[in-house]
């Protein structure tokens, strides 16, 4: 069923009793000739794309909970591609202009709203930094824009700019980015690879890789055993024990990471506003509230809520930004398993074992590279061959020295 404004009115007519499933509820197969672990967006993304794309249909997304049950439906929606390493900003940017085109694409509403991203500064050093980021940001063609204070202040009024702990000099603005309903973006591409014949198999957990020689046959589930040709691993917070499942010890560390939203308000806050100072992000939802988190709880954990301190922590640095937020009220909080990599880059490359893929390390940045992680996966795996966008994603590049650090903080995951 095409999604359409005529398609609403008939509905309407008929009491919206006529809508279909999104997508089927199948059986899993005896075979695949590709079996995907892990239908979070990346993974529901490569999918379609295998299909749509590369003309491998014959495919099952294995999600072990409902889909959008994992990151994909826990961040803070932010898509923008203010990247500075060459490494990582091609690939960003091939990401944005894939967001761009994606509701027609997908003939699915994800809500993309392009209201721009502004990381603030807060010292000399600091705007330095961010010139040169710009600087990187338009040899790749992307535009960026530095707002001075005073343009700043017309632009938005509430910051604290002179009282903070940091006062606010300025900032480095993204007019493209902005934001996207991350939940929707699961449910369009579950649709979209659905329609193409894929085979998206909610409630069925991968408890095993079974191997022949240097081969993958095929995977041991909740569900049975299911056979593959090819095996992609795309299962973020937990690739560590998925990959494990094949004796592949990958170099992530998983981290809780926390996001909280406020009662609804007029709408009153128009970008995404990123805090300098510390590490803080805030936007507001279509309806109405105020979305916002910031850094990684500070130990290793698989499980799917944080901590109180960390949660304060957050408040702090929103309020120390933006005083008036202290009189607002905080309605919900929630967490995610973040597969954090030992550079902060994510890893996208085929493993030693033939057959076997990894998309993973994607970090708390992953949901705005879902359109292109999805499609340079499905790339890696139809062609056995990176797409040259994602070619620097190397597993070994740790091995060989060929770290992509774009915080320049080393193999620290709490700093990145
Ligand atoms: C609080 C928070 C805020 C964030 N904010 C942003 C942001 O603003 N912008 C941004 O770009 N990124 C953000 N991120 C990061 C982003 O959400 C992730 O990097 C990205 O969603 C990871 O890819 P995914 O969607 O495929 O992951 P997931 O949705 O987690 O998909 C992985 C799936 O694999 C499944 N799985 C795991 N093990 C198995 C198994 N054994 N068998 C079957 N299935 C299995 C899981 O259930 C899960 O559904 C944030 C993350 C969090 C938690």
């Amino acid at each position: 069923m095409r999604y359409s404004a005529f398609s609403i009115f008939r509905n309407a007519l008929s009491g919206n009793l006529t809508w279909k499933s999104q997508w089927r509820k199948p059986e899993p197969k005896p075979h695949y000739d590709v079996i995907i672990v892990g239908g979070g967006g990346h993974g529901l993304a490569a999918a379609y794309y295998l299909a749509k794309e590369f003309g491998i249909r014959n495919v099952a997304v294995l999600e072990k909970g409902y889909l959008g049950s994992g990151n994909v439906g826990r961040n803070t929606t932010i898509v923008r591609s203010n990247y500075m390493l060459a490494g990582n900003e091609p690939f960003y940017e091939f990401s944005m202009k894939l967001w761009e085109g994606l509701e027609q694409e997908l003939n699915y509403n994800v809500m993309l709203s392009q209201r721009g991203v502004i990381m603030l500064y807060h010292s000399d050093g600091q705007r330095d930094a961010y010139i040169r980021r710009g600087n990187a940001m338009w040899m790749e063609g992307v535009a960026a824009e530095l707002i001075e204070r005073d343009a700043l202040k017309k632009m938005i009024p509430f910051l604290n700019y002179d009282n903070a702990r940091y006062p606010i000099l300025g900032g480095l603005l993204q007019r493209r980015a902005g934001t996207a309903r991350h939940d929707a973006v699961a449910w369009g591409y579950a649709r979209g690879a659905d329609r193409h014949g894929v085979d998206v198999i909610e409630h069925c957990e991968v408890t095993a890789i079974r191997r022949d020689g240097g081969r993958v046959t095929g995977v041991e589930t909740t569900r049975g055993f299911i056979g593959c040709g090819k095996l992609a691993l795309a299962a973020a917070g937990n690739s560590s024990q998925v990959g494990q499942m094949a004796d592949l010890k990958l170099p992530l560390e998983s981290y809780v990471l926390q996001a909280f939203v406020t009662e609804g308000l007029k709408p009153c806050i128009d970008h995404v506003i990123v805090y300098g100072g510390g590490h803080f992000y805030i936007s507001q939802s279509d309806k109405g509230g105020l979305v916002f988190g910031g850094a990684i709880d500070g130990y290793s954990s698989y499980a799917q809520r944080g901590n109180l301190a960390t949660a304060e922590h957050v408040m702090e640095e929103g309020v120390s930004m933006i005083p008036g937020l202290s009189r607002v009220r905080v309605l919900r909080s929630w967490a995610g398993i973040m597969d954090m990599s030992m550079d902060g880059s994510p890893i996208v490359d085929r493993t030693p074992i033939d057959n076997l893929y990894v998309n993973a390390g994607w970090c708390y940045g992953g949901f705005k590279a879902t359109p292109a992680s999805g499609y340079c996966f499905a790339h890696l795996i139809a062609r056995n061959d990176a797409h040259p966008v994602a070619r620097p994603f190397r597993l070994d590049r740790f091995a060989r020295g060929y770290a992509i650090d774009e915080a320049g903080v080393g193999p620290q995951p709490n700093l990145h």
